[in-house]
């Protein structure tokens, strides 16, 4: 994204950006401030409906949403850390694609060495004495075989540092494409941010509320003892996307940890969250497992929803209670389904 503003213009955007960040509670951080000086000058009319959508729903734009917009309007492909270790790649290819070509001139000269070597012996022995003595050949022939392999040497140690070059560039590219906010198996958010994301809605105090979905995946261990571990992180893997496809914004799914799941719903009262959790719950039910080789149906899987909504006077850790004490209601109750909180806990 540039920004071709001349001063005034951009002082106008300022004097437009900042009173409606201050207005509507949003930190003013370079990232926001990036975003709403991009609001007001109205130049991706995306980024302007999503943030009017944050700001109905929220009546802020919460800091996990303003991320994900400035990573999705205001940033160039993957980033300048991944472009640099890219370049470094394509430098480190043309260097040994020239150790290469050199490495194989030595050869070809070698080659020559010996044809000529050859040629010179059998002159010795047609006409003794006319030629260029043995030893002299024999020389010739060591001094080309001690430098061709020296040339060899140096190339097999370019390999070897490219190779190691090629691994540290390759950990980097992954590091700066994982996000230490994002579960690895599952792709979703992890407990981290499901976390800040709770502390920030306690404290945003919508009018309207949220609610908090905890999801666990029944029988589970059974499962991995039945089908293998890796059979089991292929479910959660599925699950995972599952739950990423089915919740729309405004909702926020997370791997809450281990087969457990999470989703918190803001502006959702409790039965409304109910709809959601019982939806889940049937795509849930609905997934089947099937034998890679011949298509068959192995296995199903379930899971059990508990639900709860803040109320007044909760916190982080007596919302989170009444939701798994709902949870454990589900399982008491049979499993594969959902179970709403009525009453505070005590
Ligand atoms: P319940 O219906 O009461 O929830 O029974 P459960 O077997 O699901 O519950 P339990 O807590 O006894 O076991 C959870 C199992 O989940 C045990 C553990 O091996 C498995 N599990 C946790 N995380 C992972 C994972 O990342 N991959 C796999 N494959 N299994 C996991
Ligand atoms: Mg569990
Ligand atoms: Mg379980």
């Amino acid at each position: 994204m540039k920004y071709n503003e001349t001063p005034s213009q951009a002082t106008g955007y300022l004097r437009q950006a900042l009173p409606l960040m201050v207005r509507n509670n949003v930190p003013p951080n370079p990232l926001n401030y990036a975003l709403w000086y991009t609001y007001v000058s109205n130049r991706i009319p995306a980024l302007n409906a999503a943030l009017d959508s944050a700001l109905t729903t929220y009546g802020t734009c919460p800091n996990l949403l303003s991320e994900k917009l400035f990573a999705d309007h205001l940033l160039d492909g993957e980033g300048s850390a991944n472009n640099e270790a890219l370049a470094g790649l394509l430098r480190l290819t043309g260097n040994l694609h020239s150790q290469a070509h050199e490495a194989a001139e030595h050869t070809d000269n070698y080659a020559n060495v010996l044809r000529e070597s050859l040629d010179a012996l059998q002159e010795s022995r047609k006409a003794p004495g006319s030629s260029l003595p043995l030893e002299s050949i024999i020389d010739n022939l060591a001094s080309n075989t001690a430098a061709i392999n020296q040339s060899t040497a140096r190339f097999q140690q370019q390999i070897d540092a490219a190779q190691q070059e090629i691994e540290k560039l390759r950990e980097e590219l992954t590091k700066t494409r994982q996000d230490a906010r994002v579960d690895v198996l599952t792709g979703l958010y992890n407990r981290r941010v499901f976390d800040t994301e709770l502390n920030q809605l306690i404290e945003l105090q919508l009018p309207a509320g949220f609610a908090l979905i905890l999801i666990d995946v029944d029988h589970f261990k059974q499962f991995n003892d039945t089908y293998g571990h890796l059979m089991g992180d292929k479910v959660l893997q599925y699950v995972g996307r599952l739950l990423n496809d089915e919740c729309a914004e405004p909702l926020i799914p997370v791997r809450y940890g281990g087969e457990e799941f999470a989703i918190l719903a803001p502006g959702s009262a409790l039965d409304s969250a109910r709809q959601v959790a019982e939806k889940l719950r049937q795509r849930v039910e609905a997934i089947r497992i099937r034998q890679k080789s011949s298509g068959t149906v192995i296995s199903s899987i379930t899971a059990s929803f508990g639900v709860a909504a803040f109320t007044d006077g909760d916190s982080a850790t007596s919302l989170i209670e009444k939701a798994d004490k709902a949870l454990y209601q589900a399982k008491e109750d049979g499993r594969n389904r959902v179970a709403v909180q009525t009453q505070a806990t005590d």
